[in-house]
């Protein structure tokens, strides 16, 4: 492969457009890479934008794997040459081209979705193996219908594979019990930077599996996940409660994370949104259900800028009865401090519930803003520093919404293994924080370019102010500000390159290391 593709990697100004569309498969077969190769335009098309719709570039080829062998065959192809990167991408999802290579070989892992699919039990409980690039949404619809059974710990869309999830945390409602996705698998198959396909769990191979979990695609590509399973429920109450003030959403929203197992909802998140009928970013975004309305008048005069909602979640089965599954919300929902009037409940199919934003997936498909560009910020905030963040960001710089979803919820550190690749803040409770924001169509560029300012303008605030807070998703430019970002455990990350992707060949697109000689 590197004799016939290096020209183009080479040079870079090759006519990319000579090489659109065309499948390589002869190459692939002396290769021995039975996937199919593609390059030029085609490649462009699949893997040079992501998501984030902020980063374009030109990858050397996109190979679609049809196993370990051919992810192993790519990256050692890589390591024969003196330049090439390789990048796993998962669905595309990430913001700021994670899963870009430039000039790089891009492995599309959706190739290999179907490569396992198997639930086993041990005495410890179920499991179930999935494919590095399985999508949860069908790991979930399999597990359920198949065996009636579903993994603990979910994003809140679902649309994103199994291996680009683990490769950051994988962060949802579920997380203060379970921890995040990362917390939720016991063992991986690996490909390393050394072109080694590797098993690892926590006994096996102990180091290259934590490193690998959190770790942002820099020391191997998951080709293979076993995933803990539990009894899937037959149905949810999902309900939003608003508040008036910050620091009651925030002490009720601790309360219930630091329940114990059976004594809290199942499912804890929250958001801000605007004290206003803006459709997109106040009181209509509250409602579960049309029939539903926002009744202002139920708000305090004293109510400021911005208003807090709790959501939450309790699992139950058909044959719980109305009244059992009532007391069970009362007992929890009593103890709470929210707005009286101003809470908002639906039952319905768990996969439903869990599939949830996939209609506003679909929605913004229709509308157009699946398509436009996604400047979004996702952060950790420590305790300490999360009221302070409120002042600022949530009360003055994101007063008038975002253009989409303000998420702000608390979350365990107990429940994440310190041993992952991931950083934290300090303390027990830290929150999620996310600035999920939408262009719509008809904007001007101006108006993206703020945004993309107003994220700079957040993240040089936390510096400055020193609050304590690391990015979740994070991308930085510099090296300074990844070994900020590190802290403490900059070298382990480092030491963790060396030891499995010494050349740097690995998912480039982060930005972190540069491609060695
Ligand atoms: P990609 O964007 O394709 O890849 C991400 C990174 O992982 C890249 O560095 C890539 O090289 C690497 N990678 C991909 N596959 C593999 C693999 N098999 N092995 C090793 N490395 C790999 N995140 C949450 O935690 N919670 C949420 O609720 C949540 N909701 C989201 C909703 C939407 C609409 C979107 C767009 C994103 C959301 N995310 C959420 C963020 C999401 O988890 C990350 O962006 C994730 O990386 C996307 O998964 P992907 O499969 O598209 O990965």
């Amino acid at each position: 492969m590197i004799a016939y593709i290096e020209p183009y990697f080479l040079d870079n100004d090759a006519d990319a457009a000579s090489v659109t569309g065309q499948s390589f498969d002869g190459v692939s077969e002396s290769l021995h890479i039975q996937g199919e190769i593609l390059c030029g335009g085609a490649a462009a098309d699949i893997a040079g934008k992501d998501f984030g719709g902020m980063n374009c570039v030109k990858p050397l080829a996109v190979v679609r794997p049809v196993g370990p062998e051919d992810i192993a065959g790519a990256v050692r192809a890589a390591l024969r040459s003196d330049k090439l990167t390789v990048a796993a991408r998962g669905n595309g999802h990430s913001i700021n081209g994670q899963a870009m290579a430039e000039g790089g070989l891009v492995l599309d892992m959706r190739s290999t979705a179907e490569n396992h699919f198997e639930v086993g039990f041990l005495p410890s409980g179920a499991f179930v193996d999935v494919s590095g690039g399985a999508l949860w949404e069908n790991v979930l619809k399999r597990c359920v219908s198949e065996y009636g059974l579903a993994p603990r710990s979910w994003t809140d869309y679902l649309g994103l594979t199994v291996g680009g999830t683990l490769s950051n945390a994988g962060v949802g409602g579920q997380a203060f019990r379970y921890g995040p996705q990362t917390s939720n698998v016991t063992e991986l198959d690996v490909v390393t930077g050394n072109g080694d396909v590797v098993t690892c769990s926590e006994v096996e191979n102990s180091e290259l599996f934590f490193s690998v979990l959190g770790g942002l695609g820099q020391f191997g590509i998951i080709t293979r996940a076993r995933v803990l399973l539990q009894p899937a429920p037959d149905m949810v109450r999902w309900i939003r409660i608003v508040y008036t003030e910050f620091d009651e959403f925030t002490r009720d929203a601790e309360w219930l994370v630091s329940q114990k197992d059976e004594s809290s909802f199942d499912y804890v998140e929250g958001f801000v949104f605007v004290n206003g009928d803006d459709p997109v970013n106040g009181w209509p975004t509250v409602p579960l259900h049309p029939d539903h309305d926002f009744d202002p008048t139920q708000l305090p005069q004293s109510s400021g800028s911005v208003l807090y909602c709790l959501e939450l979640a309790l699992h139950y089965r058909d044959s719980d009865s109305n009244s059992t599954v009532d007391k069970r919300v009362e007992r929890l929902i009593g103890r709470l401090r929210f707005v009286e009037g101003l809470r908002f409940e639906v039952d319905l199919p768990y996969v439903d519930f869990l599939l949830r934003v996939k209609r506003a997936e679909e929605i913004a498909k229709v509308n157009g803003t699946w398509e436009t560009p996604h400047p979004w910020l996702n952060l950790f905030v420590s305790k300490r520093d999360i009221g302070e963040f409120d002042r600022t960001v949530f009360k003055e710089l994101a007063k008038n919404g975002v253009g989409g979803p303000m998420l702000v919820y608390p979350l365990l550190r107990s429940r994440w293994d310190d041993r992952a690749s991931v950083v934290l803040p300090e303390g027990e409770i830290f929150y999620i924080v996310a600035l999920l924001r939408f262009v719509p169509t008809c904007a001007k560029t101006s108006s993206f370019e703020k945004m993309v300012a107003q994220n700079q303008e957040i993240v040089q605030w936390c510096v400055r102010k020193g609050i304590d807070f690391k990015l979740y998703l994070p991308h930085y430019k510099s090296r300074e500000e990844w070994i900020r970002h590190f802290g403490n455990r900059w070298s382990r990350f480092v030491d963790r390159k060396t030891m499995y992707d010494p050349m740097a060949i690995l998912s480039p697109g982060q930005k972190i290391f540069n491609r060695a000689p």
